[in-house]
């Protein structure tokens, strides 16, 4: 039986760099059939490995500039000296077809989300201490020592930030992280003011 579509759930994770967000967003991508990453635009060249349309949509600064201007994205952020945003197009399209969202967002970028949009779940990613995060930044090894300097210092600052999300995960160990993360999302897709359309469309209820 066909039934009316529920809207997608949009969980908006941010992190400081280093904190395994990437890592903990796909797995948790690869674990649930209804949940995709929403692609962000950025005007960061692609590291090693990256595919465009799949990690990001890589653009240059006019292009950037002009989805500014057209006020395609629903919001949008300097990091680390790039441009970044989030198409509104593409995010309302997943929501409105029943997709979950991930979208992995700065502080800043979860800031206006926050404003703009219902529904969202709002996860902080935490390393488990400033060694950690700095050892994680070096060990990835795609950035320069002073790219690394400057990541750790705006770390620090977003970290302060963390009081503003619903969920705060210190990823001190990747399963029990993931773990967390899951049942976080398990139990918001089973929240009853979510669950409300689909009990009345079953069950009549008013
Ligand atoms: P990276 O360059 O390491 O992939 O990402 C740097 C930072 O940009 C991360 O904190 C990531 O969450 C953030 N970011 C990625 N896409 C977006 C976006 O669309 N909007 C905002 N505000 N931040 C983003």
């Amino acid at each position: 039986m066909s039934h009316k579509q529920t809207k997608g759930v949009p969980f908006i994770v941010s992190a400081p760099s280093g904190a395994g967000k990437t890592t903990l967003c796909k797995m948790a991508v690869a674990f649930f059939p209804g949940l995709r990453h929403s692609i962000s635009y950025t005007t960061r060249p692609p590291r090693a490995g990256e595919v465009d349309g799949e990690d990001y949509r890589f653009i240059d600064d006019a292009g950037f500039d002009r989805m500014v201007e057209s006020g395609e994205f629903l919001e949008y952020a300097g990091v680390h000296g790039k441009r970044y945003g989030t198409s509104r197009k593409d995010l309302s399209g997943l929501l409105d077809e029943g997709t979950d969202v991930i979208l992995d967002i700065d502080v800043q970028g979860a800031e206006k989300v926050r404003g703009r949009l219902s529904g969202g779940v709002y996860i902080f990613i935490l390393p488990p201490s400033v060694e950690a995060c700095e050892e994680r930044l070096r060990s990835r090894g795609k950035d320069s020592p002073e790219e690394i300097k400057k990541r750790l210092r705006i770390a620090l600052d977003e970290i302060k930030k963390a009081q503003e999300y619903q969920y705060i995960i210190i990823n001190d160990n990747l399963t029990a992280a993931f773990e967390k993360l899951k049942s976080i999302m398990i139990a918001e897709k089973a929240a009853s003011r979510r669950m409300m359309p689909r009990v009345a469309e079953l069950f009549g209820a008013e």
